[in-house]
């Protein structure tokens, strides 16, 4: 890689702006969208901006995974 090859790329900066889109409507539900309790079986929707193991089951309060 040569040092300072940075300027206008051509493409690479499209892949950014390409992903985030495209998962509009569903909210909660969908894939990676759920917390599971692995001790239970427990689920929840997985909330934005929480990671699912820093929610405790409602059950059994085992912090929960990602589904
Ligand atoms: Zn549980």
């Amino acid at each position: 890689m040569a040092p300072g090859e940075k300027g206008p790329g051509d493409g690479r900066g499209q892949e950014l702006s390409g992903r985030g889109r495209g998962m509009g409507g569903g909210r909660g539900l969908g894939p990676g969208g759920e917390c599971v309790c692995p001790n239970c079986g427990e689920k929840k929707p997985h909330e934005r901006g929480t990671p699912c193991f820093e929610i405790n089951c409602p059950k059994c309060g085992t912090p929960m995974t990602r589904a």
